[in-house]
């Protein structure tokens, strides 16, 4: 997910946004947003958007098709804690220590080596897609 995404240019002035589902360029105050459970959304600073993601669409048909989505998407805690450890290391030095990491993520030992077993497990299963803990 990329940090440093471009924001499209076109309306001069005024904040643009794209649809998640087509793209689309739009005025930021003309897109319709929503709110859905997924368990690999990490928020960087506020801890309690943790396990939601923001959805941005062009309008109530895309919102729907792109909830529909993520209803389907099977909610696992481990990957939750599992991008809560990337947002970590990604942002801080390369190698810490367990009790470094869950003071910084505010995880506990247990979900951290859950989160790893869960990682490494989906490593090696590289064609299932999203496979069940
Ligand atoms: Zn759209």
């Amino acid at each position: 997910m990329g940090r440093r995404r471009k924001r499209p240019r076109r309306l001069k002035g005024s904040p643009v946004t794209l649809c998640d589902l087509c793209a689309m360029v739009l005025p930021a105050d003309e897109a319709v947003r929503a709110y859905v459970p997924d368990s690999s959304a990490a928020h960087p600073t506020h801890d309690w958007f943790d396990g939601l993601r923001l959805l941005t669409a062009c309008g109530e048909p895309h919102l729907e098709r792109l909830r529909e989505e993520y209803r389907r998407r099977p909610f696992v805690q481990e990957e939750l804690w599992a991008a809560k450890i990337g947002q970590v290391l990604a942002d801080g030095p390369p190698s810490l220590t367990l009790v470094q990491l869950a003071c910084l993520t505010g995880l506990h030992e247990p979900e951290i080596r859950r989160a790893v077993a869960w990682r490494n497990r989906r490593r090696q299963e590289p064609r299932r897609e999203r496979p069940e803990p």
